[in-house]
Parts: C-alpha cells; sequence; structure tokens
C-alpha cells in the first residue's frame, strides 16, 4: 500500500529534509555562537553516515524529494562526500544541496563534486576583509573567495550566497554582493537577521528588512522585479533586475513569514527530528535507530512529527520564545 503523503494538519506537503551532519564549526560568526566556550556534542552523540541514510531512505519513501546537508560546517565532517554518494544512491531522491561556509571548499570540491553533489549555498555576510573577520572572529575570507572560484570552475550549480542582513553592519555590503553575484551567474540570497542565536543577542531593531535591503539595490544598481513564486514553497522571495543581470532572493521570516507554505523537516546531527526551525520540542530517532527499531516504527515518528507541527514561528508576537537549541546545532 502507498505511503500516504506526509501532510501536517494545515495541510502542508512535507518533502524537503534538512540533515545537519554537525554541530561543530570552524567561524565564529557573533550572530550564531560565542567565540568561545562552545560545548560541541560528543562523537559517539553523532549519527553515524548509515544512520543518516537510512532516515533519509524512510523519509523519501514517506515522499520527501529534497535533501540539504547543513551544519554546524559539514565541510568539517569527514569523508561527507562517502555520505552524498549514499543518499544520491536512494531511489526518489530529486535534489541534494549543501550549505556552507566554503573556508574547506578549495580542498574538497573536486571529491564533493564526484560523489554527484551539484548544488551550494555558500555563507557569506561581506566581500570585505575586515568586515569578514568583525564578523566570524577568523581571518578565513581569501579561503571562502578560493573555494567560490574553485566550485564555479569545477561546474557547481545553481551556486548562492547566503548573506546574513544585521542592520547597522552589513549595510555596505548589500550592492557590492549583488554586484558580485551578476557578474558570476551567483544568486545573492540576504537572510534576515533571526532570533537563534546562542547569546540571545538578537532585537528586531537589529534586522536590515527586505524591503530596506530591495531599496538599497534599486537605488544603486537599477529596478528590481519579482519572480513569480516558481515554487512557493520555497523560502525565498526571489527578484531580477530589470536589466536582465542576475538575481537576488530574500528570506524575510522577520517581515514577510513564509510558514503558511513550509515543506519542510530537519534531521539534527544527534538525531532529533525538528518540524521547524523554531521549534521548541523535538522528536529522538536514534534512539529507534540504534534500538534496532523497523522502518515503520521510523514512519511513524517521522510522521508524528509532522503531525504535531505547529502553524509557524511567533518571532512577531509576545509570545515567542526562542528554540533551546542554538543555529549551530540545528543546521540551516
Ligand atoms: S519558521 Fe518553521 S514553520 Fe516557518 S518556514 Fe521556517 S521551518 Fe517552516
Amino acid at each position: 500500500m502507498a505511503e500516504a503523503p506526509l501532510l501536517d494538519t494545515f495541510g502542508r506537503l512535507h518533502d524537503n529534509l534538512r540533515i545537519s551532519v554537525t554541530d561543530r564549526c570552524n567561524i565564529r560568526c557573533f550572530y550564531c555562537m560565542p567565540e568561545d566556550g562552545v560545548k560541541f556534542m560528543p562523537r559517539q552523540e553523532i549519527l553515524s553516515f548509515e544512520e543518516i541514510a537510512r532516515v533519509a531512505r524512510v523519509a523519501v519513501s514517506m515522499g520527501v524529494r529534497k535533501l540539504r546537508l547543513t551544519g554546524g560546517e559539514p565541510l568539517l565532517r569527514k569523508d561527507l562526500p562517502v555520505l552524498i554518494e549514499k543518499l544520491t544512491a536512494i531511489p526518489g531522491v530529486e535534489d541534494i544541496a549543501l550549505t556552507t561556509n566554503a573556508v574547506l571548499l578549495s580542498d574538497q570540491a573536486a571529491d564533493l563534486y564526484k560523489a554527484g553533489l551539484r548544488r551550494l549555498n555558500v555563507h557569506l555576510d561581506t566581500l570585505d576583509r575586515d568586515r569578514f573577520f568583525q564578523i566570524t572572529r577568523r581571518d578565513d575570507f581569501n579561503k571562502v573567495m578560493a573555494g567560490i572560484d574553485t566550485a564555479l570552475s569545477l561546474g557547481f550549480g545553481p551556486i548562492k550566497i547566503n548573506a546574513v542582513a544585521v542592520k547597522n553592519l552589513v549595510e555596505p555590503d548589500i550592492v557590492p554582493l549583488a554586484r558580485f553575484g551578476r557578474e558570476r551567474g551567483i544568486e545573492i540570497r540576504y537572510i534576515e537577521f533571526m532570533p537563534l542565536d546562542a547569546q540571545g543577542i538578537w532585537d528586531k531593531a537589529k534586522v536590515l528588512l527586505q524591503d530596506d535591503m530591495i531599496r538599497l539595490l534599486s537605488t544603486a544598481i537599477g529596478p528590481l522585479e519579482e519572480i513569480p513564486d516558481r515554487d512557493p514553497r520555497a523560502p525565498a522571495s526571489e527578484y531580477r533586475f530589470a536589466d536582465g543581470v542576475g538575481r537576488v532572493g530574500f528570506i524575510s521570516s522577520v517581515s514577510h513569514p513564509f510558514c503558511l507554505n513550509c515543506n519542510r523537516i530537519r534531521l539534527t546531527s544527534d538525531g532529533k527530528l525538528r518540524y521547524c526551525l523554531f521549534a521548541i520540542e523535538e522528536t529522538d530517532v536514534k534512539g529507534l535507530l540504534r534500538g534496532n527499531a523497523s522502518d515503520d516504527e521510523i514512519r511513524a515518528t517521522i510522521r508524528e512529527t509532522v503531525t504535531r507541527k505547529w502553524i509557524g514561528h511567533e518571532i512577531n508576537s509576545q509570545k515567542f520564545v526562542a528554540p533551546p537549541r542554538p543555529m549551530y546545532s540545528i543546521g540551516g
């Protein structure tokens, strides 16, 4: 009997699984984690590639079609191409993407490409080396740029740049990033700063809003035309420049929430299922994996997780409670 589609109680179909393969990271973005004293999860708590592939295979049997690998920084996970080969071999998987800070990309791009990966999102907030250091507390700007060049030369695509938009910090970067993307055929995704940081520094006043960025871009480069939703469930609203050169996207959880079309569930590196980036509760699947549970038991747990999914985050309401788990151990 065919598996029923993975619908939540609001009728949203879930076909996108985001998989965090590690909580470790090799940079320290101030809006994500403290510079020192971060306690990462012990290795034995982290799912093996076989365990990740099993959850993915079961999820695909329930209608999941898109997989995204995240971290922390996923390229810190040794032999990641092995996992990518396992995931690309699952019948029914239509798309695999990776979100990386690209610090290690130059060294690993060829093997990732050989393993079947094509789609990359590179996290980069600025093209200014000093501001990169100010944001990440690491002097790895040149490595990131080299990583992007290597990926372009190898034929990865689409390549998108995810830029977190913190107000009174990255305004000078909005236009240069768009120009960089126009020159290289890379779509820039501006992400409104979200309350997911480990230190609790988020404040709505620190969010550079989509409309502010559109004003900056239109004034400096030219008019932007909104692209009709190719996939209304994709988080970004997309625009093209009227002169036909280049596209930008906005992931605007604060000013333009998109939860009503959400199609995503998440698997953390320590084996927890999360129905939302901001979820307070999560469901353990590692115990099932290591307790010889059947695929049907894992299916039931995935379905139960989706059935319990709320309508969406409450960032703009008094009721908002930041999730106990910080961004670096959830993954984008
Ligand atoms: S905030 Fe949660 S419900 Fe809303 S789009 Fe993101 S993951 Fe989906």
